[in-house]
């Protein structure tokens, strides 16, 4: 080192000693991490700072931050998604929801439908800065056929209309303008609608999500699109006569008595869904599964086999309730109380975990989503009630866990930022007072959330929600 130059760094040093940095971030210590990619790693520390994990070192170093948080006894996963949400179904649940969501350890979700005047302000409003509020992903409206299922007559409007390749092209393209994350195609569009829309967000780098639409069998719409919602009409292609069943939904498509979309669509799962159940055929089932290997599966099992478990018979219902919107929870206690048991419901309900499991079992990656709020479906808690689903349906837990951290990043391709507890990744965590894999049910042991690198205990977090 020449001498100017050592004169110069010597002068130097008071400078830097004086200016040392005060220690920053937060670290929780000597914490057992799970993770779906690495699996258990005990006596952990875990360092974030702003919106990163900056350190994963074993507990026998003492970190140097700002705060610390003791984990002993604790276990730490990363922060969760639903896959699926309505954050614009009930206008009187919309302003509830991200802060519930967050309660129950949620940090990120995708929402599956929306129309982009009621979409847009909320999504603007959830990503702005210091907002305290998941990470959120969304479709825009469901992009449906001739016939609109959710046209705003009998069901609220979250539906468009593609009568035409051209209008799904100009609708997909405006959507993309505006600047959503994936598109949603749904169950009544037409063939030449669905390629036209496949074409289009191929073209724009957009990742598509999905309802088999009922003009098409699934083996044949699966394998052009990245996830597919609810195991809807695949059932449809796991008969034994799932050619014949394909030729008579086109015949009826046709819609010779003028019915409005919902109503057109019930028919047809009315008319072929339990009897194509009731036909199943193992070699079939196997060709439209293998079709799908690389489709991601958001069996949505809470919805599905809503009738196997029902939220309201659960000890923590109430509890969970409570934390509702008033307006929200009259009407969903009196619905609630009218509810009978409907065997056809029973009968899908069993069908969807045996079909999730089988699924599972040849390797389709399987996504956790709620379709919160839609039947009684409580923000944030009705994930934990899917992650029991799913391993209800022959999941273990840690891949239970993997269907709501890893698998959403990688749809998203964001697996090297979110869904591990790394360094480099953004700091979403969920601290567990008990061992999720020994029970996933401790997903809901929620000590304390890490949101977009700030830490929540759980107490804070339901404060937020009664300050609202
Ligand atoms: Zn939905």
């Amino acid at each position: 080192m020449n001498t100017t130059l050592r004169i110069f760094l010597l002068l130097l040093l008071p400078l830097i000693t004086a200016c040392q940095p005060r220690p920053t971030g937060t670290a929780i210590t000597n914490v057992t991490l799970i993770d779906a990619v690495s699996g258990v790693r005990r006596n952990q520390n875990v360092v974030f700072d702003g919106d990163q994990i900056t350190a994963v070192t074993s507990s026998d170093t003492a970190p140097a931050t700002q705060r610390t948080i003791d984990g002993t006894g604790k276990f730490l996963i990363p922060g969760l998604w639903d896959f699926h949400v309505h954050l614009t179904f009930d206008d009187n649940f919309t302003d509830s929801m991200p802060a519930l969501f967050l309660s129950y350890g949620i940090t990120s979700v995708r929402d599956t439908g929306g129309l982009m005047h009621k979409m847009l302000p909320v999504v603007e409003k959830m990503r702005s800065k210091d907002a305290v509020a998941p990470r959120v992903f969304f479709s825009g409206p469901l992009l449906d056929g001739d016939f609109v299922v959710y046209d705003g007559e009998s069901r609220p409007e979250i539906g468009v209309r593609n009568s035409t390749p051209d209008e799904a092209r100009a609708a997909i393209a405006e959507l993309a303008a505006q600047g959503v994350d994936f598109i949603k195609i749904y169950e009544m569009v037409s063939p030449a609608v669905f390629d036209a829309m496949i074409e289009t967000a191929n073209e724009l780098g957009l990742p598509i999500d999905s309802h088999v639409p009922l003009s098409m069998r699934a083996r044949v719409a699966g394998p052009s699109v990245d996830s597919i919602e609810h195991l809807r009409n695949i059932e449809m292609d796991c008969a034994s006569n799932a050619a014949e069943l394909h030729e008579t939904r086109l015949e009826l498509l046709e819609n010779p008595n003028g019915m409005p979309g919902a109503e057109l669509r019930s028919s047809l799962h009315s008319l072929q869904r339990l009897p194509a159940i009731g036909t199943y055929d193992e070699e079939q089932c196997d060709q439209t599964l293998a079709a799908l290997g690389s489709t991601m599966q958001v069996p949505t099992l809470r919805l599905g086999a809503f009738s196997l478990a029902r939220p309201f018979r659960r000890d923590d219902w109430e509890a969970a309730l409570s934390r509702i919107p008033p307006k929200v929870r009259e009407e969903w206690q009196a619905s609630a109380n009218s509810m009978e048991q409907v065997q056809e419901y029973i009968e899908f309900g069993e069908w969807a975990i045996f079909l999730t499991g089988r699924m599972n079992s040849r390797g389709i990656p399987i996504g956790a989503g709620t379709d919160t709020p839609i039947l009684l479906a409580i923000p944030g808690y009705s994930l934990h009630s899917e992650l029991e689903f799913l391993v209800r349906a022959g999941l273990s837990p840690l891949e239970a866990l993997g269907s709501a951290t890893v698998r959403p990043a990688e749809y998203f391709a964001l697996q090297d930022e979110i869904g591990t507890i790394d360094p480099g990744k953004k700091a979403d965590l969920v601290l567990l007072d008990a061992n999720p894999l020994q029970d996933i049910a401790n997903t809901k042991k929620i000590s304390g959330v890490v949101t977009k690198g700030v830490y929540y205990d759980r107490e804070a977090l339901l404060a937020r929600l009664e300050t609202r």
